[in-house]
């Protein structure tokens, strides 16, 4: 496997095509929106930079990653002859599913098709292709380059050989490999959003502010970030999706996106992208300071 099209150009997609290209694949990176695809770029270029400060890669690596990404804005010109694709649109159903039948019918029989989905069925994507044995979940963390969990899930249909190549696969990236089953929100998220979704019913109920529950996460949980902050990283329409496939897929009221969470959605303060969530991340030195905590 040597050729891979990665689909979405945003926070996972060229984090992904980051990673990818690193280790020497050649990616072809895909992204409807031009915009998306400069941004996406300038990401990996940053990220690139911060890593051959920290000694972490050389400056002639650098350059021969940003020389293994070749930029689309068409699906059908961007998959031909890869080996591997991995879709990291934007999570919604019928956007994923369209992408997929799309898929399907371009490329060669023998493509494995990855989904970044964070919740949606893998079993359901793969239903709309003639290939549901080659369909399966290869859910990155964000950011990407630095975090070492890959959650692998095999929807129904998924073969065992597929499975095995993408563990492989996640391993030469250096990352650790998961395997789960096909359930909403598989393990990550079914575990993650409940805890960022009480956060914010916290932070809605007049409890405590954004900082003291970040803070009380942080400091008494050890955890290496406060959920508020974690959830503006996400991006809280990602975060509102998951939410509401978990609450669809269990029928069961605890996943209820919070009231708090729906509004802010709707007036566009989707955290650290949009530069507003829980934090203010318009000034733009403030959001590099945050982006190397995380580096
Ligand atoms: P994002 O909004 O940052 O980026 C999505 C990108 O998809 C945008 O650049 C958009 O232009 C592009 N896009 C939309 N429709 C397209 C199409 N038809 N063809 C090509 N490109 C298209 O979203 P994101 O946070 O990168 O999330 C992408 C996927 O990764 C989602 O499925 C999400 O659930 C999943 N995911 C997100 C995170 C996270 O922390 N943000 C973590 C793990 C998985």
């Amino acid at each position: 496997m040597k050729n891979v099209a990665v689909i979405g150009a945003g926070t996972m997609g060229n984090g992904i095509a980051h990673t990818f290209a690193q280790f020497n694949y050649k990616v072809n990176l895909i992204d409807i929106s031009k915009a998306s695809l400069k941004t996406g770029l300038a990401t990996i270029s940053k990220n690139l930079d911060r890593m051959v400060t920290k000694q972490k890669i050389s400056e002639s690596e650098k350059t021969v990653t940003l020389k293994n990404i070749t930029r689309f804005t068409s699906i059908e010109t961007g998959v031909k002859n890869v080996d591997l694709v991995v879709e990291a649109a934007t999570e919604n159903v019928a956007l994923k599913t369209k992408i997929f039948k799309e898929l399907d019918t371009i490329c060669n029989t023998e493509t494995i098709l990855a989904t970044n989905t964070s919740s949606i069925s893998i079993t359901e994507i793969a239903a709309v292709t003639k290939r549901p044995e080659k369909v399966i979940g290869m859910h990155f963390m964000n950011p990407v380059p630095v975090m070492k969990l890959v959650e692998i899930i095999k929807g129904y249909n998924t073969s065992n050989e597929v499975v095995e190549t993408i563990v492989l696969l996640s391993k030469k990236l250096e990352k650790t490999p998961v395997q789960v089953n096909d359930y909403p929100g598989f393990v990550a998220n079914r575990i993650l959003m409940p805890m960022i979704n009480e956060s914010i019913e916290t932070l809605y109920n007049n409890v405590a502010g954004v900082e003291e529950i970040d803070t009380v996460m942080k400091l008494g949980m050890a955890h290496p970030m406060g959920p508020l902050q974690l959830a503006d990283f996400i991006g809280l329409d990602v975060c509102l999706s998951i939410l509401n496939v978990l609450y669809k897929g269990y029928k069961n009221p605890k996943y209820a996106p919070c009231p708090l969470l729906v509004n802010m959605v709707m007036a566009g303060k989707l955290g650290v992208k949009s530069g507003e969530g829980f934090y203010d991340y318009s000034n733009h030195r403030k959001a590099e300071k945050v982006a190397k905590m995380f580096s």
